[in-house]
């Protein structure tokens, strides 16, 4: 899961701040814009019985839930046994309810209710079917079916490309749709080219115009506490980012080339070995794949180089804004020094196993702290030399450690 945190001062001012918790693991799929994966069928399915679905439905209840419905029947007698199973994405775990079913053994009801911790926000993709036995005891699994958690309570709007779909509420300007296909269309054949592994199934992107809508789906969600209001999240279960615009923080040509785009490479970091690990390696990855930040960016942190507040990237590195930051401009670094399939092979590496650090080294061939200093002399530095971690001593406890100070702004 990703947070997208703003900080708000309770003296009415909205203030500022992306930071960004992770942790996934990896999976495997194929077919870049493949929207579902196939399904095997199941070996003799339905027994010895004939199966006849003669209606199936879907109804979403957001913000309070779905139902499905199913009416079959089987040559094997009554249904006596029925359950809806579904999934938000081919990569997070299924969901089943088992399902109420009429005395005709024919007419089944399956009902899934939110509550804390299980829920998800509206456009979710629901696909789903059935398992159901009958009297003789015959086994029948019926073909997926798609559909997605509407929310029918409010005007929303909805584009779909090869790419990706996006959902917006009313209030949201609506070129929000078009330019984050565009975006999206355009970062393809980067993306194409620094992912070994495909996502396997198109994203979502879902863009709420205020924090009541965002709040409602998941209530409390919307607040950690202490001041702190998420305004955004995406999660590998839904296959979706959903956030938060407030144009007080983002013009909306920021959420369509920016952070939509850093947003579906966090999915893409999910698939390829995972989001756990450094933050900078982490936010800054996800951060080189936005469509138009990249010049400020670099601008921002040339200037801390020169200026000698560019903090290091030993030990867990920079936190907040920072780590986006001078984390993306490694990653610039790291491309422009190993070449174009640096970040592929990279990410290779840390699907086989490795750590990050140590895939980084894997593709230099020098320590990591060579790396940083040469990366920190391509940002020109005035100091490219790095702080020496603190060595290991393992037979005496070290009298008070003196550890050169971490640059910090
Ligand atoms: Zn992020």
């Amino acid at each position: 899961m990703f947070k997208r945190e703003v900080f708000f001062s309770l003296v009415a001012v909205l203030l500022v701040a992306a930071l960004v918790v992770v942790s996934f693991p990896a999976m495997a799929q194929s077919g870049f814009l493949s929207t579902a994966t196939p399904q095997p069928s199941p070996t003799n399915n339905g027994g010895s019985a004939t199966w006849e679905i003669l209606n199936s439905t879907f109804e979403s209840n957001f913000p309070n839930g779905f139902t499905f419905t199913l009416e079959a029947t089987s040559t094997g007698g009554k249904i006596v046994s029925a359950a809806a199973i579904w999934r938000h994405s081919p990569v997070s775990s299924r969901t089943r309810r088992i399902a109420t079913i009429d005395e005709s053994g024919t007419q089944m009801t399956a009902v899934w209710e939110r509550a804390p911790g299980d829920a998800v926000p509206q456009w979710a993709g629901v696909e789903y079917w059935w398992l159901l036995q009958d009297e003789a005891g015959n086994i029948y699994e019926t073909p997926r079916q798609y559909d997605e958690y509407a929310d029918n309570t409010r005007n929303w709007k909805r584009m779909e490309s090869d790419d990706i779909i996006i959902f917006w509420q009313e209030g949201v300007p609506d070129r929000i749709g078009p330019m984050t296909i565009a975006a999206m269309e355009r970062q393809r054949p980067f993306f194409e080219a620094n992912w070994a592994n495909p996502l396997g199934y198109k994203p979502r992107a879902i863009i709420y115009a205020n924090f009541e809508t965002w709040g409602e789906w998941s209530p409390g969600r919307g607040t950690v506490g202490g001041g702190i209001v998420v305004v955004g999240q995406t999660s590998q279960t839904w296959g979706a980012t959903a956030q938060v615009y407030d144009p007080i923080i983002q013009p909306i040509e920021e959420v369509a080339n920016d952070t939509v785009l850093h947003e579906v490479a966090h999915l893409y970091q999910y698939a390829n070995g995972g989001t756990a690990g450094l933050r900078w390696f982490i936010e800054g990855n996800a951060t080189f794949f936005e469509l138009t930040s990249g010049p400020r960016i670099e601008q921002r942190v040339r200037r801390w180089a020169q200026a000698g507040t560019l903090p290091s990237l030993q030990e867990q590195g920079p936190g907040g804004r920072e780590a986006y930051d001078v984390g993306y401009m490694f990653w610039v670094w790291l491309t422009e020094t190993y070449g174009a399939d640096a970040h592929r092979r990279v990410w290779e590496f840390i699907r086989s196993g490795r750590t990050q650090r140590a895939a980084l080294e894997t593709i230099s061939n020098v320590s990591f702290i060579e790396m940083e200093t040469a990366f920190r002399t391509w940002l020109g530095a005035v100091n490219p030399e790095v702080p020496t971690p603190l060595p290991t001593l393992p037979f005496f406890l070290p009298p008070t450690p003196t550890y050169e100070p971490t640059p910090s702004r």
